[in-house]
């Protein structure tokens, strides 16, 4: 593995970070580019955390804040209610389908996860099923990084350690269907893929299921994964037959990451809990959301109140951002470029596929497209592990100037996919920057590696 910079470390002997490497002490952004301390540029390919929706540097989001800050920096939850989250609140709840209009803040995507398995349970007991507390998740696939979002979260590396502490739940296999060599068309594929969750639901008793969590569209752990059309309102048959609750992990694909405000608004899904985070601040302020319907949230209030709080959950300068957010995404009309500018990207990963041929399956939606790396894409072969042939594309990349999204992931059909995912501010001539760049690392990985 390659350093990608060793700038300044004798700075900073007190961080320590879950990262390979050292980073670039980053200085300042604007737009789509970040600069480092030495005056590099960088296109920020992958938003960050495909959370900065609204780009770097905007100036309302700031202004907002600012605002904020001079007024109100803080009040307790428990004390005081404020304008920016019951605006916020109203903003959510506007946007959102199905009469999910019941909106919780929390700080961020892991503690939105958490909050939403919680609710759910709550809600069982509240609601006299006390027998059901099994949440059902998907492998592979990421739903964050504390104790309980662990338990749903299918990817061994992440989970090895901890299982002895937490609750690890049942998995099912995520919609892979373009590995799958059988007779089957895509759209029966996706029926099979739901039909799974039936079985599972079966094997582990009915009445001990509380809810399946699911990404819309599969993010960190698959790359940007559609499934067939057929495949949610299968699901969302499924939950009904059972009575089982179907939770959206929204965080990575929420706020019009993929051309619609909501990853599941592709396939008019009918989630019964929300989870929000990343885009929903555009990384101005740490800020998550649940956002669930009367039906889960009425017998929880009735009951007591919800069991859960943290101190900085509903924050005013947060909310400012978040509201600030949503202003900017309506005024410049993000949604709808994320679909634009998703289909000129859509269609230069196609063109990559041509000069490279090793790349393959390229999917995704709006301004969140992906991809994977194969031995032999025909025979869906993937390269051996011990390469880390998509981390290294990321460094290759980075020694570029580009930014793009990977990670490695253990369990279910593992391969190297990466991910580009530009702010959704994106404009033409900087998707042909991104994929210039891309392509030059590209290029620089087949030579390494032989491919
Ligand atoms: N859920 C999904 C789908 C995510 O992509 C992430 C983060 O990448 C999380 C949850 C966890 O969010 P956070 O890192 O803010 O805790």
């Amino acid at each position: 593995m390659i350093a990608v910079q060793s700038v300044e470390t004798d700075r900073r002997p007190n961080l320590f970070h879950f990262t390979r490497l050292q980073r670039p002490i980053v200085d300042r952004a604007d737009g789509i580019y970040l600069w480092d301390k030495s005056g590099r540029r960088y296109i920020d390919g992958s938003s960050g955390a495909v959370n900065v929706n609204v780009g770097h540097g905007n100036r309302n989001v700031i202004d907002a804040m600012k605002r904020q800050l001079d007024r109100v920096s803080f009040a307790y939850i428990f004390q005081f209610e404020n304008e920016q989250a019951i605006e916020l609140a109203r903003g959510l709840a506007d946007r959102l389908p199905n009469g999910l209009d019941r909106i919780y803040f929390v700080s961020g995507g892991s503690e939105a996860i958490e909050a939403c398995l919680k609710l759910a349970r709550q809600w069982a007991v509240a609601t006299g099923q006390d027998k059901r507390w099994k949440i059902i998740g998907r492998m592979p696939s990421y739903h964050g990084v504390t104790i309980g979002t662990l338990a749903v979260t299918g990817d061994d590396i992440l989970t090895k350690t901890f299982d002895a502490i937490g609750r690890p739940m049942p998995l099912v296999p995520a919609p892979f269907v373009h590995r799958d060599h059988d007779n089957l068309s895509t759209e029966q594929r996706g029926i099979r893929y739901a039909d799974m969750l039936e079985e599972k639901i079966l094997e582990e008793g009915p009445e001990s299921v509380l809810a399946f969590v699911v990404e819309p569209i599969g993010g960190a752990a698959t790359a940007a994964l559609v499934p067939p059309n057929s495949y949610f309102p299968r699901i969302r048959e499924i939950c009904d037959r059972y009575g089982i609750l179907l939770i959206h992990d929204e965080v990575m694909t929420g706020i019009g990451r993929t051309g619609k405000f909501l990853g599941g608004d592709h396939w008019s899904c009918r989630p019964d809990i929300v989870a929000l985070s990343k885009g929903l601040s555009s990384g101005y302020a740490p800020l998550g959301a649940l956002a669930a319907t009367q039906r889960i949230v009425g017998p929880v209030v009735e009951t007591g109140g919800f069991l859960h709080g943290h101190t900085y959950g509903g924050n005013p300068v947060a909310c400012a951002a978040g509201v600030a957010v949503l202003g900017e995404v309506d005024r410049l009309g993000l949604v709808e470029n994320s679909a634009i500018m998703g289909e000129l990207l859509r269609g230069e990963f196609e063109a990559l596929t041509r000069r490279f041929p090793f790349i393959a399956d390229v999917r995704g939606k709006g301004l969140f497209m992906g991809a994977e790396i194969y031995a032999d894409p025909l025979a869906k072969e993937p390269l051996p592990q011990g390469l880390n042939a998509n981390l290294r594309l990321i460094d290759l990349a980075f020694e570029r100037g580009l930014i793009i999204y990977s990670r490695r992931v253990r369990g279910g059909p593992v391969s190297d996919n990466f991910m580009v995912c530009p702010p959704l501010i994106v404009t033409s001539d900087q998707i042909g920057e991104i994929i210039a760049v891309l392509g030059d690392s590209l290029q620089a990985l087949a030579s390494e590696l032989d491919l």
